[in-house]
């Protein structure tokens, strides 16, 4: 079952870099990383999505004495991984819930032999004291946690198993441990520190910067023929991944692709484990492939060509966009990371959030996560800037985003947000029923809608003096009001309702500069320079 054994032991990283792995040179940081952990220090790695993570621990349990064990998450990728290695004469295996009895006696056995290189453990896994015995029986090379972000209780993948991970520094004092992630604000960063006792570790933080990834944000006016026309003017045959929101608009957009003869494939987590494995495969082994996909879909996934990847709907939080966005472009070549997003997409996310489960804490971080997003996508300045300042890094106007590249127009606003908030306070002094983003707009363009009748609001003084306007503008104003927290949209109904800041502004004490909507023309100039 295992592959011949190399003897390793004595070469250095960059032998094995090239005998085992067959390149010739580390890239950024992988040797610094690497000789830390070979030489048995703590380390915490933080690299961007491709940057090249799995060498930054897979080196060191090849030189180092004994078998590196892997903790991660992704137990459908542990096959995967441990093909990949095998193939490459390393003597790796794995164990999760996908092995029977017997299996799993064996692998035990291989590694209690000192078989091993490299074993893939489930984060539940090690939980169990069979486990641990089971460890204590070998030669542990290193502790490798991956995805270690998982252990933040306030990031988008946390796993209560990883905060278990915290005892494997009592039990293996002497083992060394190496955490990696791609996803980490300074925060989120020093809270896996903690949580894992890594606080003696070196911190280990590459550039997030993806100068090759094209990053543009659009408003969403119909979102299925701007998709369309992305795939079709810049990406004609080109492999892609298409994120929404819903499962049901996963189906709907895979099958409007596939009406438009593009070959597209629907991912989440409702279709059955053989059609998911059967169109993930399709999608990494043959060309010109989109999947259209939830979250769910993505996370460990090593596709170098993925040409683009649009979001048709907003991401939760900044994390999120930079690590779905990253699956793009992981060859070095320019890709499109494409979002659009639209006044409903900000209703249905605070909705999510005020109806979520948790305590209020929670919530306020959520909805931190989304202000943070907002502010990116509400941005007149360089997007990869505002990215990098996420992640605490800092960046020079790039030249290859959307907002460099066709610098977006703003005019005052004040007087149209002055619109929207007083009819927002009139409606709301009726209390006889709640009154969402549209039948504001209709009243503001005096629109004589059936419920504007019924409610007699064309009588209001408000009624007919947006006329100025289109919908779509009325709708980047009432957009950009919930961005920058000028108006709150309530969770039951997506009632706008008045915030504490909104009185500055109908007292006239502040300006209200907005983003022009971007026309057609500034379109044609991107794909130009794309
Ligand atoms: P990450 O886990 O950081 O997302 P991976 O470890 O999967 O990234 O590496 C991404 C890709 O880069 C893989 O195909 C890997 O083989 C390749 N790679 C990693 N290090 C090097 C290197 N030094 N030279 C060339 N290719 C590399
Ligand atoms: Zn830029």
């Amino acid at each position: 079952m295992t592959a011949p054994a190399l003897d390793l032991h004595d070469s250095d990283a960059s032998q094995v870099l090239r005998r085992v792995f067959g390149y010739d040179e580390f890239r950024e940081g992988q040797r610094e990383i690497i000789e830390h952990v070979v030489a048995g220090g703590d380390a915490l790695v933080l690299m961007p999505t491709g940057g090249g993570k799995s060498l930054c621990y897979q080196i060191p349990a090849l030189v180092r004495r004994g078998t590196g064990v892997v903790i991660s998450p992704l137990i459908a990728l542990m096959q995967d991984q441990v093909d990949a290695l095998r193939a490459l004469g390393v003597r790796a295996d794995f164990l999760n819930s996908s092995l029977d009895y017997d299996q799993q006696r064996v692998v035990e056995a291989t590694f209690r032999a000192g078989e091993l290189d490299l074993l893939y453990l489930a984060p539940e896994r090690l939980r169990l004291e069979s486990t641990q015995k089971m460890l204590d029986g070998g030669d542990i090379a290193l502790f490798a946690i991956d995805e270690a972000h998982c252990v933040s209780q306030w990031g988008h993948d946390f796993r209560p198993d990883y905060l278990a991970l915290s005892a494997l520094h009592e039990r293996w004092p002497d083992v060394p441990r190496i955490a990696l992630t791609a996803t980490a604000t300074p925060a989120t960063h020093q809270e896996i520190a903690t949580r894992l006792r890594l606080e003696d570790a070196r911190h280990f933080v590459a550039s997030f910067d993806r100068p090759n990834i094209q990053y543009r944000i659009t408003p969403k006016n119909d979102p299925k023929r701007q998709l369309l026309e992305l795939l079709r003017t810049e990406h004609a045959g080109d492999a892609g991944i298409v994120y929404c929101l819903s499962r049901s608009s996963v189906e709907k957009i895979a099958e409007f692709l596939m009406a438009n003869g593009i070959t597209a494939l629907p991912y989440h987590a409702g279709l059955d484990a053989g059609t998911r494995a059967a169109n993930q495969a399709r999608f990494l082994r043959e060309d010109g492939v989109v999947i259209v996909a939830t979250i769910a879909f993505g996370m460990g996934i090593d596709k170098p060509d993925v040409r683009f990847v649009a979001h048709l709907d907003l991401p939760k939080s900044v994390e999120g966009y930079y690590q779905e966005t990253g699956r793009a472009g992981r060859d070095g070549l320019p890709s499109t990371a494409w979002l659009a997003y639209g006044l409903q997409d900000v209703v249905q996310l605070r909705k999510l959030i005020d109806g979520s489960e948790g305590d209020d804490a929670h919530r306020r971080r959520q909805s931190g996560h989304l202000d943070s997003m907002l502010a990116l996508c509400e941005t007149v300045e360089c997007r990869r800037v505002q990215l990098l300042a996420y992640f605490g890094q800092e960046g020079k106007p790039c030249g290859n985003c959307d907002t460099c590249l066709t610098p977006p127009e703003s005019w005052d606003g004040t007087i149209a947000a002055q619109k929207v908030l007083s009819a927002v306070y009139r409606l709301d002094r009726e209390r006889r029923q709640r009154f969402g983003a549209g039948h504001v707009i209709d009243i503001l363009m005096g629109k004589k809608t059936p419920k504007v009748i019924q409610f007699d609001h064309d009588a209001l003084t408000v009624f007919g003096v947006g006329a100025d306007l289109s919908a779509s503008e009325w709708r980047g104003v009432v957009r950009q009001l919930l961005a920058r927290g000028l108006l709150a949209v309530e969770a039951n109904h997506g009632t706008l309702a008045l915030t504490e800041a909104s009185a500055s502004v109908l007292r006239r004490e502040r300006e209200v500069p907005m983003r022009r909507e971007p026309e057609r023309a500034a379109k044609t100039k991107l794909a130009k320079a794309a």
